[in-house]
């Protein structure tokens, strides 16, 4: 009989010594796993940054094609609206993508839109379009990359892209040379067209150019 009551307390003890084990071995496997929100911090303070930036930028663009419009410079108050739509999808996509890392999107706060001269609001566009080239892209694009996160990559991409082709419009606008009255942007990439004849799909992101928003000054009924 003692031997049987022995073997219970040895066998029970074994059993509680096991239990104990495995319990912090959890424990420290869930505390060594770091929150998604500190594995991705970097990307997501840049997407924050960036697509605060686009937010904001699109509001003043949308005044500065008002402005445009109001002294009949079509194709500047076009191509305003346009980079209107363009940061506001940008905007949009970096939102998807930090949530989609953990991190939270908020409204940020918003600088009243300063005005002079249509002149000059096309200058200031393309210093903010070349800053964000330079500076806030490159490295967003490179962290995403080491990331191994070729989504983001490819998204921010899309928004460099069209970036440059919003700096060469700028400038030629900036140099008198005329332009179209008429802009297409794409609502997935927030690729810019001016083209006459579209193609059939965004060259980017191979969205169907039917659902390709027309920007067109003066306004069409
Ligand atoms: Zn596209």
């Amino acid at each position: 009989m003692d031997y049987f009551k022995r073997l219970f307390v040895v066998a029970f003890a074994i059993s509680a010594l096991a239990l104990v084990v495995a319990f912090v071995a959890g424990r420290r496997a869930v505390m060594s796993q770091p929150a998604e929100e500190v594995l991705w911090r970097e990307s997501i303070a840049q997407l924050k940054a960036l697509g605060d930036h686009k937010y904001r930028q699109s509001i003043h663009y949308i005044a500065y094609a008002k402005y445009a419009a109001r002294d009949s410079l079509n194709a500047e108050a076009a191509l305003f609206h346009a980079m209107s739509h363009a940061d506001a999808v940008h905007c949009a996509n970096c939102r998807k993508a930090l949530e989609g890392l953990g991190g939270r999107a908020s409204t940020p706060t918003i600088t009243r839109t300063l005005f002079s001269s249509t002149a000059d609001h096309l200058h200031h566009a393309h210093e903010d379009r070349h800053h964000t080239h330079t500076h806030l892209l490159p490295p967003a694009i490179a962290q995403s990359l080491a990331d191994g996160n070729r989504y983001i990559a490819r998204m921010l991409t899309w928004c460099d892209a069209s970036d440059v082709k919003q700096m060469i419009l700028l400038s030629r606008l900036r140099s008198q040379q005329p332009l179209p009255n008429t802009y297409r942007v794409c609502p997935t990439c927030g690729d810019i067209g001016w083209e006459e004849v579209a193609p059939r799909h965004c060259p980017h992101c191979m969205t169907d150019s039917a659902k390709f928003l027309r920007f067109h000054y003066p306004a069409e009924e």
